[in-house]
């Protein structure tokens, strides 16, 4: 790679990404869902037979399930909550002349019920949970999100909007635990066929703050999150595209998810940043998806 020209630049030189002027918010080309589509039905196709159900999430969740999470608790700098306009006509009057001076408008916003999902998974929680105690096989779900996280970057694999695609397992201890072990060997299993280097380690969530230093130790610690990383925007310091995390009983107590004997259910979820799995592909195999090599294609297009 050219390393005058920064991996963004040539995405937007060859039209697969396109500026919004904004880093982090980007418009997607045709080619560049066509892999993220290929590569959902090559991840489901490893655990369609296991599933219980399916979902799909709009990029919002509500606010007050998103305030039960504990996010702004951990991780307040990535955060993204929707505000709206909720004045009169005198106010609106006001709004309108403070943009025509280019004054900050934004302080008339009120929050609303919807807050920006910053995890694939957290809105599932609290469907399970208003459905009552588990059954004894648990919860295994396949979801897709788009996410928000405010950390621009001119790094085209750290975006502010992004997808992930996730496994989510509710249920036991044994469970979740059986379940997150199967996804690390898949997952690699999943890099080996599309021929991308890689590699698992124990990892940790950015906490915010001092305390959030201790919390993100404990997290590497007691081994509650692994990540998959594939080199992208830069070989030294490669990218996590897949995560594999525990989350004990955690989001049992926090949503109130029971398993049959009245206790807090477990979850693991593993997670697939698809942005950065298409990314990827295009850094390792090309700009030009025909000419990957015919292994990839193969797995991606059958
Ligand atoms: P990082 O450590 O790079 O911030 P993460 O491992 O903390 O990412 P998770 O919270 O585990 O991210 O999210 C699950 C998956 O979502 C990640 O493995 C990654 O592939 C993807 N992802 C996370 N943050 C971003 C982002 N800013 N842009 C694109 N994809 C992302
Ligand atoms: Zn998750």
């Amino acid at each position: 790679m050219d390393a005058q020209v920064s991996f963004l630049d040539q995405l937007f030189n060859q039209r697969i990404l396109h500026d919004s002027g904004v880093d982090g918010l980007y418009a997607r080309s045709a080619v560049f869902e066509e892999v993220i589509s290929q590569f959902e039905e090559f991840a489901l196709a490893f655990g369609r037979h296991e599933i219980s159900e399916a979902m799909v999430f709009p990029p919002g969740m509500p606010m007050a399930d998103f305030e039960t999470s504990g996010y702004m608790k951990s991780f307040p700098q990535l955060a993204g909550t929707v505000h709206a306009f909720c004045g009169s006509d005198h106010d609106h009057a006001g709004l309108l002349q403070c943009l025509a001076a280019g004054d900050d408008w934004t302080d008339q916003q009120k929050a609303t019920e919807v807050a920006l999902t910053p995890a694939a998974c957290y809105p599932l929680y609290p469907i399970l949970a208003k459905r009552g105690p588990m059954p004894e096989t648990g919860a295994y779900v396949a979801l897709q999100s788009y996410c928000f996280r405010h950390e621009p970057s001119k790094d085209p694999a750290r975006m502010q909007m992004f997808r992930q695609r996730e496994y989510v397992r509710v249920g036991t201890a044994e469970q979740t635990m059986a379940f997150r072990e199967t996804w690390k060997q898949r997952g690699q299993e999943m890099m080996r066929i599309l021929e991308l280097p890689h590699e698992v380690d124990a990892a940790n969530d950015p906490f915010f703050g001092r305390a959030g230093r201790m919390m993100g130790a404990s997290q590497r610690e007691q081994e509650l999150k692994f990540e998959l990383l594939v080199p992208v925007n830069s070989t030294a310091s490669p990218t996590a595209c897949m995560s594999f995390n525990y989350h004990m009983d955690n989001f049992g107590k926090a949503w109130n998810i029971r398993l049959a004997d009245g206790s807090p259910a477990h979850t693991a979820c593993v997670g697939f940043g698809l942005e950065r799995l298409a990314l990827a592909l295009f850094r390792h195999h090309g700009f030009e998806v025909d000419a990957w090599p015919s292994g990839v294609r193969k797995a991606l297009w059958g």
